[in-house]
């Protein structure tokens, strides 16, 4: 409530006349109703021409039309491809009656963007009563998309008529207002109606891009307000520039790798302002607790330093490893929880051994020594090594390898983090004598096309003895070599922060276009070499829609071995153990490219690609 008086609402009247107003006369709602009555009458035919069946000379050009088509050859080359989206299909050629034929892999209406000719093809298309009669699969599956892509192009129109709402209302007390018109109008609560005013407002003036995507439903609304969200801080430019870096690829991804790209993408045009906002996060740094439906409670910390998040996490991995150990039963889950009350009360939960001293009770979760009491040195409150171990991987684009230094990548098993952070977490890895180093190169795309771990250098270059340069918190990459590594790869010699040794980075090629098999291994078992090569390759899970780690995936022959496959980066890459079984079944066909590419195709006919994982370049 504001502390003064509320004036008395200047243009208040004119908004109770407007209110009141009556927009019609009852004669002229008699009217109105017959109008829209006459809209239930059969369309005339070449209205809506493309919701008749067709006839198969219809269809032999409609085929043509769509090999031709600037629409379908857009969508196959500007990465509109994807689970849900228009074009994610090659052409299959087959006669079709269907009601639905134009709706089938690739066909004009299966790219036509989002728009109400659209939905009047898909409605009719459904046929009676819903039946779908003569509708293959490809053809549902194609209908399932345009009435996504009606859904998002219904959802831009409302946010443009809402945005004009927002303009007829500039100032301060109406554009206030406003929210509760259209909070009344849809019966939605005020701050719903303030973010989707918000919404509509800032789409238009600040994601052009975006804007665009969802009209022709290439994304859906929960798409366009994940960008909106992740691009709240940043000036109109940058918030443009962000949007170009994820537009391309926002149709395939899923809502959580799009929020992933987008949040990269935010720190690679306005890194300051992504840093300044973790910052301000960290002044919210709290621990919450309550109680679950179930009647349990859970307890959880929020904002917090992130390289003490991950040292706290291994920590209670490692202590869950040690109740394992000691004979407590349970899942890893179970384990870490109790291993996280444990490590937070001063607990020790190992069942209790049988000793000659003391005659040791028998039951699980005693008394344990306390931070001051007598822990044994592997107790939960024992000694806490410095930083934590990690697998840090540097990226690094191969044109600019040398200057390494100045982009310190990011830390696998973490989301994005902005530049200054990721110094920090590998300053912290670098702590920690566990931590083992990798190098990834990438071309322009972000994809991995080179890769060496790193291992400790030569003996004499282990201590770099007296007063030297001041190593600061940074990272040298420099060649082993004076003459260079010829082509980027060959032998690097990798400094990291702190008092560490110089290490030696092997880099060798990832290509498999065409594959020179150099990391085949012989037998089915890839080996850690080989088996680490692919994992960094695809660092999820190669399903188009599967986010899994690929260090929790199997190592998948595509060509099974048994058949003759080879055990080698070309043809072979991460799956979850659902995605390998869902790629045995007989009806679903997995092809993997020489670009290390995989190609989906489903039992619709329907294919979707995966990529190599991109990196931040
Ligand atoms: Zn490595
Ligand atoms: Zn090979
Ligand atoms: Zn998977």
């Amino acid at each position: 409530m504001p502390a003064e008086p509320v004036p008395a609402d200047p243009g208040r009247e004119d908004d109770l006349a407007w209110l009141d107003r009556d927009p019609m006369t009852a004669a002229e709602r008699e009217e109105w109703l017959d109008r829209i009555c006459d809209q239930d009458d059969p369309p005339e035919e070449e209205e809506y021409e493309d919701s008749a069946p067709l006839t198969v000379e219809e269809l032999a050009e409609v085929r043509q039309a769509a090999a031709d088509d600037l629409l379908a050859v857009e969508a196959a080359t500007t990465g509109r491809r994807g689970p849900g989206q228009p074009g994610s299909a090659r052409l299959f050629p087959g006669e079709s009656s269907s009601p639905a034929a134009g709706f089938g892999p690739g066909m004009p209406l299966d790219v036509l963007p989002g728009g109400p000719g659209l939905a009047v093809a898909a409605d009719a298309a459904a046929g009676e009563e819903d039946g779908f009669a003569g509708v293959s699969d490809g053809e549902l599956i194609g209908l399932v998309c345009a009435w996504d892509r009606v859904e998002a192009h219904a959802a831009a129109r409302k946010l443009a008529a809402i945005a004009e709402l927002g303009r007829r209302n500039p100032g301060a007390q109406d554009a206030e207002f406003a929210a509760d018109q259209l909070a009344c109008a849809l019966g939605e609560s005020r701050g719903r109606a303030e973010t989707l005013l918000g919404l509509a407002g800032y789409l238009e003036t600040r994601l052009p891009g975006t804007r665009a995507a969802l009209v022709d439903g290439t994304i859906s609304r929960y798409k366009a307000e994940l960008i909106v969200g992740a691009t709240q801080l940043l000036d109109p430019a940058e918030a443009r520039a962000a949007e170009q870096e994820i537009l391309d690829r926002a149709a395939r991804l899923t809502p959580g790798g799009l929020r992933a790209a987008i949040a990269r993408a935010v720190m690679k045009v306005a890194p300051e302002k992504a840093r300044e906002r973790r910052e301000r996060a960290a002044k919210d740094a709290r621990v919450e607790r309550w109680i679950e439906d179930s009647g349990n409670a859970s307890l959880m910390g929020c904002e917090l330093p992130p390289d003490e998040v991950l040292a706290a996490d291994q920590r209670i991995t490692a202590w869950a490893q040690e109740l394992k150990k000691a004979g407590l039963e349970g899942g890893m889950d179970q384990l870490r929880a109790r291993a996280y009350l444990d490590l937070l009360l001063g607990k020790d939960s190992r069942p209790r051994r049988e000793t000659t001293a003391g005659g040791g009770g028998d039951s699980a979760g005693s008394d344990g020594p306390g931070p001051a009491g007598a822990a044994p040195p592997d107790g939960p409150a024992g000694p806490v090594p410095a930083g934590f171990a990690g697998r840090v991987t540097l990226t690094a684009p191969l044109a600019t390898l040398a200057r390494l230094a100045d982009r310190p990548g990011e830390l696998s098993g973490l989301g994005p983090v902005d530049p200054w952070l990721a110094r920090d977490l590998a300053a912290a890895a670098a702590a920690n004598p566990k931590t083992t180093w990798c190098v990834t190169v990438t071309d322009e795309y972000g994809h991995a096309i080179g890769h060496g771990c790193a291992r400790p250098g030569p003996k004499n270059h282990r201590k770099r003895a007296g007063p030297g340069p001041p190593r600061g918190n940074g990272f040298s990459f420099t060649p082993a070599s004076r003459d260079g590594p010829s082509g980027g790869y060959g032998i690097w010699t990798l400094r990291t922060p702190g008092n560490g040794p110089d290490l030696t980075v092997a880099l060798d090629p990832l290509t498999t276009d065409p594959c020179d098999h150099r990391h085949q291994a012989r037998g089915h078992d890839p080996g850690v070499k080989l088996r680490h090569l692919s994992q960094v390759r695809h660092a999820t899970c190669t399903s188009p829609i599967c986010r899994r780690p690929a260090s929790q995936a199997d190592f998948e022959h595509n060509t099974p071995y048994e058949a003759g496959g080879r055990t080698c980066l070309c043809n072979a890459g991460p799956k979850c153990r659902h995605d390998h079984r869902l790629k045995q079944h007989p009806r679903w066909h997995v092809e993997q490219r020489a670009d290390g590419t995989f190609r989906w195709t489903t039992p619709a006919g329907r294919s979707y690609d995966t990529e190599p994982t991109r990196y931040p370049i």
